[in-house]
């Protein structure tokens, strides 16, 4: 038997889709594995809009690291995050200066969200990738309600009962047919005092269509749904400014205390310190096994990495592809440290396999594109909803969203309405109660 001294050492940098697929599929690998994550939970990022408009609760769509580790020997977890990488000495170094040495390494950082050189715009308009992003706008949605509630002057109740989406894509139109139901079927139903009808959601995109990567019958389709649930849909719009008090769509301004970002990715600073080309997002150009040039042992996957499909276009910053990449990479690891020849990973590459596009537009509304086959309306929900539960992290989490969704399709309910905070801005006098 392997002595461990001699045992190769991988390190996996994020353990979003791509790193924790990457781990599993090397569950009984003959080698340590160490994975670094600045968080303590593996985060179902595509459900974060559920926790923000208070349909879900964190605890439904994360799972801890130590948890989902507990069983595989091979993998030891560190809470840390990683601001260097040393690829000459072979070392990844933390925040705190500690450093660790690997034989292969695998960066899965993920990405961020990109304000396109305007990051005071992120003050007023938050963008949402962490749980932490996630619980920060539902405070704020419910709260502004609350204050809707306390004032008597139209024109300023009107400021806190328009919510404002930025971003055309599936994140954008899924917020923004989010929020118009819990306008319309939840608030309505539960406060006394605001007129729910005269809440206003936009949605702003600067191309002519919403989800462009989609058929464009389909972007028609959902911005048909999105109108009948009663949100004004702005394309060809571009942001030009976001203040405290709304968005400037050139001449146009949008009074709104509720401006969401749902546009533009960039990648965490880390990548930068390996030294190699990178595209205009900040994504690297990694060669068909994912290696880097010159760097065999280190690999980039998932929304961190360029990687040209068959189409001769950059592989999309989605689920799919990074799950996808994990196990490629897995398996490619497996056979070299099994010393198999030749080695077919390496030599042949990723291929990523295309199992098609949805995006959710409310409940029982869908778009979905499998191969040719586009769909709409109840069926591609369907798919829809059970894509999700399938895909999820733990029996657990796929057991409570189910319960949730039932509730609240049932219900119109919301069970995750909790406010933290209170109010302590200085609102205009209510005259009577
Ligand atoms: C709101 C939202 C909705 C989405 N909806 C969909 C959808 O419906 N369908 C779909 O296919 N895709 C969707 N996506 C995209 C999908 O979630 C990503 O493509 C996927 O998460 C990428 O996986 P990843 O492993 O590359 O990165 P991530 O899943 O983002 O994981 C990256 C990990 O790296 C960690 N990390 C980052 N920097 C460091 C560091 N310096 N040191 C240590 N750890 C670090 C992070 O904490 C994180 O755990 C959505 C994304 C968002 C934000």
């Amino acid at each position: 038997m392997e002595s461990h001294l001699s045992r190769k050492k991988l390190i996996v940098i994020g353990g979003g889709f791509a790193g924790l697929n990457l781990i599993q599929s090397l569950k009984r690998a003959p080698l340590d594995i160490l994975l670094i994550d600045k968080r303590n939970h593996h985060l179902f990022q595509p459900l974060l809009y559920q926790v923000a408009t208070a349909t879900l609760s964190p605890r439904d769509i994360c799972v801890a690291f130590r948890e989902l580790c507990a069983k595989q020997q091979n993998t030891t977890v560190i809470m840390g995050e990683v601001v260097q990488i040393d690829k000459e000495e072979r070392k990844v170094i933390l925040g705190n200066g500690d450093s660790f040495d690997y034989d292969y390494l695998a960066i899965a950082v993920g990405s961020k969200h990109s304000y396109f050189g305007n990051d005071k715009w992120e003050a007023f308009a938050p963008g949402i990738k962490t749980i932490t992003d996630a619980l920060k706008i539902r405070e704020h949605i419910l709260t502004s309600f609350e204050k809707a509630e306390r004032l008597d002057s139209l024109t300023e109740t009107h400021k806190y009962l328009t919510f404002v989406i930025v971003g055309g894509g599936p994140t954008g139109v899924e917020f923004a047919g989010t929020i118009a139901e819990l306008i319309n079927k939840t608030m309505h139903k539960n406060f006394r005092r605001i007129r729910t009808e005269r809440a206003r959601v936009f949605l702003v995109e600067a191309f002519d269509r919403l989800l462009p990567p989609f058929d464009p019958k389909l972007s028609e389709r959902t911005k048909l749904d999105l109108e009948k649930l009663g949100v004004t849909v702005l394309t060809n719009h571009a942001v030009t400014d976001i203040t405290a008090e709304g968005v400037r769509l050139g001449e146009t301004f949008i009074e709104s205390k509720n401006v969401i970002w749902a546009a533009g990715n960039a990648i965490p600073a880390v990548v930068k310190t390996l030294g190699v080309e990178q595209d205009r997002q900040g994504r690297v150009l990694v060669e068909k096994d994912l290696s880097i040039p010159d760097h065999p042992e280190i690999f980039v996957l998932g929304d961190a990495s360029h990687l040209k499909s068959k189409k001769g276009v950059p592989l999309p910053g989605v689920a799919t592809v990074a799950v996808q990449q994990g196990r490629f990479l897995g398996a490619l690891i497996k056979e070299e440290l099994s010393k198999k020849h030749p080695p077919k990973h390496r030599h042949h590459g990723f291929k990523y396999f295309d199992k098609g596009s949805l995006a959710t537009i409310g409940t029982g509304k869908a778009v979905c594109t499998i191969g040719k086959f586009n769909f709409t309306g109840l069926f591609a929900w369907f798919i829809w909803a059970f894509v999700h539960i399938a895909y999820l992290t733990s029996f657990r989490n796929r057991l409570s969203v189910t319960i949730e969704w039932t509730l609240h399709h049932l219900t119109g309910a919301r069970s995750s309405r909790i406010i933290h905070s209170t109010i302590d801005e200085k609102l205009p006098k209510r005259e009577t109660w």
